[in-house]
């Protein structure tokens, strides 16, 4: 009877799996036809400043709605990754975020764009970036790159270089999630980046003990030269808070919620200038 319990067992944990890999493979297939067929979309969220909580610029989320169902990104971007899908997808949301910038042309404000580690590996990866800009007539500046840490021990080495390269360009780079990973303080000791963006769980226990790390983290900005974005700010005392701590930047849902760029672009203040 044990035996037939631990078959029993088996058998689910194997129908358990069979579910979550048919999930993924489905999924990926029908990811790979929403690219071919435009079926994704971006979402644009605000990035204000934090002295004067203007807009300085947006990041750039990407959003998929299949079959009625608003898959996260969370969900659909390591199967991106895992499949190598991420690399087209990748160019198509840069490509978008370009064109979306030569309608934003009486700002400065910057676009941020999300980039995983498989993406910058492409050999091609700074040449089309390159051709992007170049093509869209877009002062480089005004990409902002972000990288999210936790893949940096992957492949430290080639990275590190295509982002010198990338930051040759005049695009910036921000170190994305940051804290979350297992290097967060030897990358950035060994890149010369913008912008770091400060992890939202951090963000979320400023009252707590994320007030010495987001301390600790506006020291080493000073001494290295790097600008801090706040993550997932949601309340206002949160907002006070960052900006007594001397954040540069904020973002998150007590600003605003990620919106169709539409009326994100139609937040940014007109004809005039306001620098990221
Ligand atoms: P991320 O780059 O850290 O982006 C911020 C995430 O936090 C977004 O989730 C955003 O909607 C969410 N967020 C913003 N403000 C708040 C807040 O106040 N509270 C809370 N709880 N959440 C907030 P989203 O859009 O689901 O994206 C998840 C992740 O997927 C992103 O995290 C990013 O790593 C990845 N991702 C999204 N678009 C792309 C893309 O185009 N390319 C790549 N490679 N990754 C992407
Ligand atoms: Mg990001
Ligand atoms: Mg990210
Ligand atoms: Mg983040």
């Amino acid at each position: 009877a044990q035996q037939d319990q631990v078959h029993e067992r088996i058998a689910f944990y194997n129908k358990a799996l069979e579910q979550s890999l048919l999930r993924r493979t489905t999924l990926l297939e029908a990811l790979r036809s929403a690219l071919a067929a435009g079926a994704l979309s971006l979402a644009l969220q605000p990035i204000v400043t934090a002295n004067s909580q203007r807009i300085a610029g947006f990041e750039v989320l990407l959003r998929w709605n299949h079959n009625g169902e608003n898959i996260s990104p969370a969900e659909f971007i390591p199967l991106a990754e895992q499949s190598g899908l991420i690399v087209p997808v990748g160019y198509w949301v840069l490509e978008q975020a370009c064109q979306i910038l030569t309608e934003m042309p009486h700002t400065t404000a910057s676009l941020s764009v999300n980039v995983s580690v498989i993406q910058m590996q492409d050999p091609q990866f700074v040449a089309n970036v390159a051709q992007v800009l170049s093509e869209h007539q877009i002062a480089p500046g005004r990409l902002h790159l972000e990288v999210t840490e936790t893949f940096f021990h992957q492949e430290q080495q080639g990275v590190k270089e295509t982002i010198s390269r990338l930051r040759l360009l005049g695009v910036k780079i921000s170190i994305d999630d940051f804290g979350t990973g297992y290097s967060s303080l030897s990358v950035i000791q060994n890149l010369n980046i913008d912008y770091v963006k400060i992890d939202r769980a951090f963000v979320a226990n400023i009252f707590d003990k994320g007030q010495s790390i987001i301390a600790a983290v506006m020291t080493i900005a000073h001494g290295l030269h790097f600008q801090v974005v706040a993550e997932g700010v949601e309340t206002p005392e949160q907002a006070a808070q960052l900006a007594k701590f001397g954040v540069h930047f904020m973002q998150g849902y007590y600003f605003s919620k990620p919106l169709p760029p539409e009326q994100a672009l139609a937040l940014l203040p007109h004809k005039r200038q306001d620098s990221a």
